[in-house]
């Protein structure tokens, strides 16, 4: 028999143990279905780490998540913990969820959104203007601005702070999360657009510089160049036009959120962080969204962007495109019936859109 694939579970804060556990139970029916043996371990990261031991990124934690095939993590921080300071801490040591990407490694953040012909209207988009859309933004995950250095806030002599970050890249990490973002455009409609500063920045100069030297080498992939602010405009101007859109570690976690506005809500989104495509290093599966404190604690959440989370392990992690497929195919459905949760304007609970998704998965 083949080993059990592991995975490890990490419901994380606010809404992330609501949309987690009812994604989990798709998970498991999955695996019954397809007689895939799993090994499940659970663990607490970031703000529930803190609260129970200190800290928000157990070393036990990291070994574990090293030795697994995946990880499924809600989503963490909130109010109770942001503004904890740790003297002196790296960000990694700040923030358990940014300590894992970087101990794995997982520097290609995939991040789908598409408008789905039954959630139109709840889109801010004219019809016309957004039906069709289909578009996988790639996020570098373990450069930029959230890990840069230097990085700080300090005292003038005379009077007040001065803080700065560092968007530093070095063209081996701009090189691989471009490699990845060309292996994905072939392998869709054949079309990247990157977006950068490079007429402000010294970092976007680089990267438009290496992304365009990739692409020579996959002349069959259309590239276009935009600069972020053009590029997140024409993306709400022509959401069709676009394919894959790779951006930096903070431009693309502003393109997917956008990109959100397509699908008609934050919690539809999933992602999947890999240590580049075809692998075999642990990946991280957790929704685009936040711990949304607005809303934590009553039930409410969509925990549909966790769901198709799972849906992208299948792809990626256990090279199961079908049974992908099987999951998307159910949420769709599930949407087409009217189960919707309160921010696609309907009044399904967490639990009942899980249910929901459960049985159509048969
Ligand atoms: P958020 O994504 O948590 O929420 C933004 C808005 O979208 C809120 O109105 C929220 O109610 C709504 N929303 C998000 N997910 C939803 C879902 N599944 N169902 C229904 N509505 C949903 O962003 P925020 O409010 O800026 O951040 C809240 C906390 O989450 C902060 O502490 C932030 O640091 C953290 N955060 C964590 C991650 C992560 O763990 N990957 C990502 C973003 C923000
Ligand atoms: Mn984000």
């Amino acid at each position: 028999m083949a080993d059990p694939f592991k995975l490890l579970v990490l419901p994380g804060d606010g809404i992330g143990p609501e949309v987690v556990a009812v994604a989990l139970r798709v998970f498991e029916r999955v695996c019954h279905g397809a007689g895939i043996a799993t090994r499940i371990e659970h663990d607490l990261l970031h703000g529930a780490a803190w609260d129970a031991w200190g800290t928000f990124c157990r070393d036990a934690t990291v070994t574990r998540a090293k030795h697994s095939d995946a990880l499924l993590i809600g989503a963490v921080g909130g109010p109770k913990w942001d503004a904890i300071v740790v003297d002196g801490a790296t960000p990694a040591e700040r923030d358990g969820l940014m300590r894992l990407r970087e101990e794995l490694e997982t520097y290609a953040c995939l991040r789908p959104s598409r408008a789905y012909d039954c959630l139109l209207e709840r889109t801010p988009y004219r019809r016309e203007v957004v039906a069709g859309a289909d578009v996988l933004v790639l996020r570098e995950l373990c450069g930029g601005l959230p890990y840069g250095e230097p990085r700080g806030i300090d005292t003038l002599d005379h009077e007040g702070f001065a803080a700065y970050d560092a968007n530093y890249y070095t063209s081996g990490e701009i090189e691989r999360v471009a490699v990845v973002g060309f292996e994905l455009a072939r392998r869709r409609r054949g079309k990247l657009t990157s977006i950068d500063k490079a007429n402000v920045m010294e970092s976007g100069i680089l990267w438009r510089r290496v992304v365009g030297e990739v692409g020579r080498r996959y002349p069959d992939v259309e590239l276009e160049l935009l600069y972020a602010d053009n590029g997140l405009y024409q993306m709400t101007l022509r959401p069709t036009s676009f394919d894959v859109i790779i951006a930096d570690n903070i431009f693309g976690d502003l393109a997917s959120d956008l990109a959100a506005g397509y699908a008609g809500s934050l919690g539809m989104l999933p992602s999947a962080s890999l240590h580049g495509l075809g692998g075999r290093r642990a990946a991280i599966y957790e929704p685009v969204h936040g711990t949304a404190p607005d809303i934590a604690g009553r039930g409410i959440a969509n925990p549909i962007g966790t769901i198709l989370s799972v849906a992208l392990m299948f792809e990626y992690s256990l090279e199961r495109a079908d049974l992908a497929r099987r999951i998307e195919a159910a949420v769709e459905a599930c949407l087409e019936d009217g189960v919707r949760s309160a921010d696609l304007g309907g009044d399904a609970t967490t639990e009942q859109v899980g249910e929901a998704v459960l049985a159509r998965l048969d």
